[in-house]
């Protein structure tokens, strides 16, 4: 079956409905394009595990805390729905703003900690707009699961929440984070580094291995301060964050013992790109 587009929600709703009148189980991809190898393993995961899979692409403005940032997303429709089509996908949802936000309403959500930590910090109100958009989705689809990249795990943290707070009746399946022959976390903002950023940006995913070598030596804090001063050695990288949490409720670790598992988190500058990654140094 050739790729089902829709760009509607009156023909999504069409669709979907002769769908669950077969009783098919519906994985459900969300993304905002742009997509690469790490989007595509996401859709052959909801293959496994689905009679249907559908997946969206929608810049979602309201998660966006710098215009700029929105502006310059890239957008590569056409390839997108190529690469869908080749991984076997069966629709794919590409509504335009005011489809998703006839309103202009914005969100109003907020996890305590987990909404005011690290990207919660950095980005005010994106996590907000996260949920606001992958609220008005889940609504829509309906899905029986949705597929979301450990790349992301802040936002992986909030879609669980946003689930189990509004008692959802979607399953959430987590998938690792695909990453570049030299390590960088696949992204679709790599596309916007220039050659020297890039080289520069694989020491992102090298300092956060280093730090997972490193584990056995050191305390959090200790560790934290190693892997800032390797990421600020290299020329073109500037380092927002850095920092070694409980992966459960993204509280800082004072002692290694303090959790069972432990994550760093990283969000990095490579020229004017904004870049995040994240390791799980314990665990798992
Ligand atoms: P985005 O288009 O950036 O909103 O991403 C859509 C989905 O793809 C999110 O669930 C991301 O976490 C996931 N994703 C993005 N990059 C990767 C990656 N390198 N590996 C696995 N999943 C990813």
């Amino acid at each position: 079956m050739p790729l089902q587009l829709h760009t509607t929600i009156v023909s999504l709703n069409n669709w979907l409905s002769q769908v669950k009148k077969r009783d098919a189980s519906i994985g459900f991809v969300p993304t905002m394009g742009a997509l690469h190898e790490g989007h595509i393993s996401l859709i052959r995961q909801a293959k496994k595990e689905n009679s249907v899979v559908m997946a969206s692409i929608f810049v979602n403005p309201t998660q966006f805390n710098n215009s700029e940032d929105f502006l310059h997303y890239p957008r590569t429709e056409a390839k997108d729905r190529d690469m869908l089509s080749e991984a076997g996908c069966d629709a794919v949802f590409i509504p335009d703003v005011s489809q998703m936000y006839p309103d202009n309403e914005k969100g109003h959500w907020n996890f305590g900690l987990l909404s005011s930590v690290l990207e919660g910090y950095y980005r005010p109100g994106h996590f907000d707009g996260v949920l606001t958009i992958v609220k008005k989705l889940f609504d829509l689809v309906r899905p029986t699961r949705a597929y979301f990249g450990e790349k992301d795990f802040q936002q992986l943290a909030h879609i669980r929440r946003l689930v189990q707070v509004e008692k959802m009746a979607v399953e959430i399946v987590s998938c690792p984070t695909l990453r570049e022959p030299g390590g960088l976390a696949m992204s679709s903002r790599n596309r916007r580094l220039k050659p020297a950023e890039y080289a520069a940006a694989l020491h992102i995913s090298s300092v956060l291995f280093g730090m997972k070598k490193m584990k056995e030596e050191l305390s959090p804090a200790e560790l934290e301060i190693w892997g800032r001063k390797e990421l600020e050695k290299i020329s073109g990288l500037r380092m927002e964050y850095l920092e070694i949490v409980d992966p459960s409720t993204f509280a800082p670790l004072a002692e290694w013992e303090d959790a069972p598992n432990a994550i760093a988190l990283t969000a990095v500058y490579a020229g004017e790109v904004r870049l995040i990654d994240n390791l799980m140094l314990s665990g798992y």
